[in-house]
């Protein structure tokens, strides 16, 4: 008899945007002339920009002749990418990595989730709370995270972010093998200062544990001191993976292409503590074995976003959708609401007033203002008490919801 794999089934199913969508729905069917603003978009809106899509067509066109056709590609990417990675996204920041640490992928939420593989079943893991969800569920699935009660899993050790510790994690006081961290973080839209992960990082060292961080959003830090990337802090190369994606950074939500950077020093250890294995080398076998490498095109587009123009224009989609960010910011702070992030990421992190719980609130600004937020809860325990908004709409619809916000409120 063929058995599953029972690990899912502890799973609870996912409903928050489906959720949304239900409440939405029905609130439009009541009000068919209300026109409905969401602010709960997760997904970018901007096209890809000029320099990305001339470099698909000239991809495309080298896939329709016989000389110059490609099948499948190298598993870690094509070297032209992490040649161009290397030099672009790092070495301006002081950061020396061979193109043999970066490992091209399909976006950031395949291996955020595939990285666990590398790590024992019985390691324990930390998260940030709220968190992107693919850290858990995807240690859920193998069974590390061990039994879930009130929306908490026994082998996860949860690191409250609120407003009472200012949104900065607290290292845990018991022993984590795996630690996950994203910064600028979804949702909350807040950074970490080089001194806060400054800490992690020795932590890390001195527990003999692993870093996942995901920099998804490195794009859209503002301030010069926020660090892009953790190989910033000394020390980090020996103790954590990076991941990162062009899904926010130049929209390619829909395209498909990102990294992961997996150090040559970054080691584990053995069950019987004898030796030290390098990861680098076991990452590259298990692409080499699950993985076919990412379309030929998408590598081309990725590489497009490296040129002159093209840091030029993706840095215009993202002061775009920055602007709309900080106008969103003003308003909400000058309506007497209390609003984090939004300064260094696409997010918004709003404290519902007067204890509100997420879902309350959600249902008053879809009635009030006819605007749709995410419920901060559906991202953590953590959450409750919280929405989230987000700047990737467009600008007119942007203030169009601020007005309507301040006339309500
Ligand atoms: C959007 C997002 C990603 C990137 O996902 P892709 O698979 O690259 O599209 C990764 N991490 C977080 C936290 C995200 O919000």
């Amino acid at each position: 008899m063929a058995l599953i794999n029972d690990h899912f089934l502890k799973l609870p199913d996912n409903y928050l945007f489906a959720d949304i969508a239900k409440r939405v729905n029905a609130f439009k069917v009541s009000h068919p002339q209300a026109k409905v603003i969401s602010l709960g978009i997760g997904d970018v809106t901007r096209p890809l920009c000029p320099a990305v899509t001339e470099a698909m067509h000239k991809a495309v066109d080298e896939m329709a002749v016989k000389s110059t056709f490609r099948g499948y590609g190298p598993e870690q990417g094509y070297q032209f990418l992490r040649e161009a990675i290397v030099k672009n996204d790092f070495l301006p920041r002081g950061i020396h990595l061979d193109p043999n640490e970066i490992f091209i992928n399909d976006g950031a939420k395949s291996d955020t989730g595939n990285i666990q593989e590398l790590v024992r079943w019985d390691n324990s893991i930390g998260v940030t709370d709220p968190i992107y969800p693919v850290y858990i569920d995807s240690n859920v699935m193998i069974g590390r995270a061990g039994v879930v009660e009130n929306g908490r899993w026994s082998n996860v050790v949860y690191m409250p972010c609120k407003e009472e510790n200012n949104f900065v994690p607290q290292i845990p006081d018991r022993r984590v093998d795996i630690i996950y961290l994203c910064y600028p973080n979804n949702p909350t839209g807040t950074v970490i200062t080089k001194d806060e992960l400054r800490k992690w990082v020795n932590y890390a060292i001195h527990n003999d544990a692993i870093i996942f961080y995901d920099a998804a959003y490195e794009a859209y830090i503002q301030n010069p001191d926020i660090p892009h990337s953790i190989y910033e802090i000394r020390g980090a190369r020996k103790v954590a993976v990076e991941f990162h994606s062009y899904s926010k950074t130049a929209g390619f939500t829909g395209v498909r292409c990102g990294y992961t950077v997996v150090p040559k020093e970054l080691t584990a250890g053995t069950l019987d503590g004898q030796s030290r294995i390098p990861l680098n080398p076991l990452w590259n076998r298990r692409q080499c074995t699950k993985f076919n490498g990412t379309s030929y095109i998408s590598q081309r587009a990725a590489e497009a976003t490296y040129s002159p123009e093209g840091k030029e224009q993706v840095h215009e989609t993202i002061n775009y959708y920055m602007t709309n960010a900080a106008i969103m910011r003003e308003t909400l702070t000058k309506l007497g609401l209390r609003v984090y992030g939004g300064q260094d990421a696409p997010y918004l992190w709003i404290k519902t007033p007067d204890g509100t719980d997420s879902w309350q609130f959600f249902d008053r600004l879809l009635r009030g203002a006819n605007v749709v937020c995410t419920p901060g809860v559906g991202f953590g325990p953590s959450g409750e008490g919280y929405v989230r908004l987000t700047a990737f709409g467009e600008r007119e619809d942007c203030e169009e919801a601020m007005d309507r916000l301040a006339r309500w409120l």
